[in-house]
């Protein structure tokens, strides 16, 4: 490590391997509130008049998005942030979460809306494990989207901001690749053209390396809550996690290069916009054609048992 700031006289406390600066905790921090401003202004987060749902689980990244998005709008008077909590109803983990959510919107004076999967969908995520052989990620995700986008639709939000970092992205674009899984490479945020009934997401922090939102936490006093999802080792991301911290060890830039492949590509692929229409059950955005269209969350319901048949 440098003895010296790359910008000023302070010692270093990071060094941006991809980018060969060192940098001291003031200058680290102002480089990140630049790319998050930076990103807001890309993705057309800011917008007159609009309320910002911030989807914010109590993780590190959603906490220093939410205290990022809540520093750069507070001059725009007209501009509200909202910010929107899914207990899934994870026994140990979600808890200790929430506490800490509730805590950190209250300091800010941000306005707070907690929904969970219970009210939503009639069970909390650790029966539906209990009684399923899904795996508890592919029935978390997919109910989680299908809640925030409610939730956000609920609180009359004009997009929704999520915490997604650099290594979340990287992992995606890396995932959907080797799968050559096209038509989600399309659709993975941020949103610039809306799709009919889906809330537009904003990703500030998705040029932001998860070791820089960890260090942000740990500089601007965030509580970094130890506890880990139970569920957590069964994500089939933990594989690709692994191949990409190999990538980068040997070739620093890989993940900004694989977003940069997305931002290139994404443009190009045809999204069959055509086809979007409601879901005849719960009205969300579903992708199908059909004179009855069910999403995706109410057919995982189906097939959990506890759907609402018509
Ligand atoms: Fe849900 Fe899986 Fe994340 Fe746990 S690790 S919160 S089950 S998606
Ligand atoms: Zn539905």
């Amino acid at each position: 490590m440098a003895s010296k700031c790359d910008r000023c006289s302070e010692p270093p406390i990071h060094f941006l391997r991809y980018s060969g600066q060192h940098l001291c905790s003031d200058h680290f921090l102002d480089l990140v509130g630049r790319r998050v401003k930076k990103e807001m202004r890309a993705q057309h987060t800011i917008e007159k008049g609009r309320r910002i749902g911030i989807a914010v689980s109590g993780g590190k990244d959603s906490l220093v998005v939410l205290r990022m998005v809540n520093e750069i709008v507070r001059p725009f008077r007209d501009v509200d942030i909202v910010a929107l909590t899914i207990d899934e109803g994870i026994a140990g983990y979600r808890p200790s979460s929430l506490d800490i959510t509730g805590g950190i919107t209250k300091e800010l004076g941000v306005e707070w809306h907690l929904s969970d999967y219970r009210n939503l969908f009639g069970k909390d995520l650790d029966d539906m494990v209990k009684e399923s052989d899904m795996g508890p990620c592919s029935i978390c995700g997919i109910l989680r989207r299908n809640a925030l986008n409610r939730a956000a639709k609920e609180a009359d939000c004009g997009v929704l901001v999520t915490g997604h970092n650099l290594d979340d992205m990287a992992q995606t674009v890396l995932m959907n690749v080797m799968q050559a899984d096209v038509q989600r490479l399309a659709r993975l945020g941020p949103h610039m053209d809306p799709i009919p009934g889906l809330i537009p997401r904003s990703m500030p922090l998705r040029t932001t390396p998860e070791t820089e939102t960890y260090l942000c936490a740990l500089l601007l006093g965030i509580p970094i809550h130890g506890e880990e999802c139970p569920y957590a080792e069964t994500a089939k991301r933990g594989h690709y996690r692994d191949l990409l911290l190999k990538a980068e060890e040997e070739t620093p830039g890989t993940r900004h290069s694989l977003l940069k492949f997305r931002d290139h590509i994404s443009p190009l692929i045809p999204r069959g916009r055509s086809h979007v229409s409601s879901c005849t059950r719960c009205g969300e955005a579903v992708v199908e054609k059909g004179e009855k269209p069910i999403c995706r969350g109410c057919l995982l319901l189906d097939e959990l048992g506890i759907g609402k048949e018509e």
